[in-house]
């Protein structure tokens, strides 16, 4: 992992699957919140760690992401940092970002990435100096969130962005234990990926183990992910769709696991 010598990461499941996610730097003691799915699971982890919270990053409203908010934030008095456009639904946020704002927290410059689809608000955020993103409901392990708020051409665009701007080494964690689920539709979009294979191999190892699938790599994504190999001719091909653009194969792979 391209993790710098001074980054520890440490995640935990909350509520059914989501995950919560501490990152820390032993060094100045900044320790760093990406969302907040429950504020008990997060003292636990803070105890478990002897971990002193310092910020708060939200990817988006949804209440599975920001329940625990008010109370971690009472607790910690941390500062805490989500995205502008969902000002007047989250409460508690003392910065807001939009698309391309930099903030500091610590020794760390986390970029805010806009990736609209699953929800409006929705802010993947990116720390290139560590070589670590969250991707929140966006994307996924072989999969990419659901579009609630939305359309399809945007959630390709959002997951095209990522593909754009994130390297392949980016060690991605997200908000949801999805993988499982996520192996087996997508093998029947791309059967015969022997990357995609490999990986549903080793998901299944994992979960028959009680481990997490997450964090995975943008390097492992794009090998196997068919939601972002929407613009590989190989996938055009499994599908019978040769000579459609990205955005109509995106389309019916994501209607395709919407009616799965
Ligand atoms: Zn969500």
């Amino acid at each position: 992992m391209a993790l710098s010598d001074t980054t520890e990461i440490h995640q935990f499941p909350c509520l059914d699957d989501n995950y919560g996610v501490l990152l820390h730097d032993t060094e100045s003691g900044t320790t760093i919140a990406i969302d907040v799915p429950h504020a008990g699971a997060y003292e636990q982890a803070l105890q478990d760690t002897g971990w002193t919270l310092t910020h708060i990053l939200i990817t988006h409203h949804h209440w599975d992401h920001v329940q625990g908010l008010g109370e971690l934030k009472k607790k910690t008095g941390a500062t805490v940092i989500g995205p502008e456009r969902s000002r007047q639904k989250i409460a508690g946020m003392d910065r807001t970002v939009e698309d391309g704002d930099d903030v500091l927290c610590g020794p760390y410059e986390v970029k805010a990435i806009a990736t609209p689809g699953h929800t409006l608000d929705q802010i993947s955020w990116h720390i290139p100096s560590i070589g670590v993103a969250h991707t929140g409901d966006t994307l996924f392990s072989l999969g990419c969130g659901r579009v609630f708020e939305g359309d399809k051409e945007m959630m390709w665009s959002s997951l095209s962005k990522l593909l754009r701007l994130l390297p392949d080494e980016t060690v991605i964690y997200a908000g949801h234990e999805y993988t499982e689920a996520n192996a087996r539709f997508s093998l029947t979009i791309e059967p015969d990926n022997p990357a995609l294979q490999a990986r549903a191999r080793e998901v299944a190892d994992l979960r028959a183990a009680g481990k997490p699938t997450l964090p995975t790599t943008m390097a492992a994504e794009k090998a196997a992910n068919p939601f972002l190999r929407a613009g590989e001719p190989s996938v055009a091909k499994a599908l019978g769709m040769e000579g459609k653009s990205a955005t109509e194969i995106f389309t019916e792979i994501r209607t395709r696991k919407d009616n799965a």
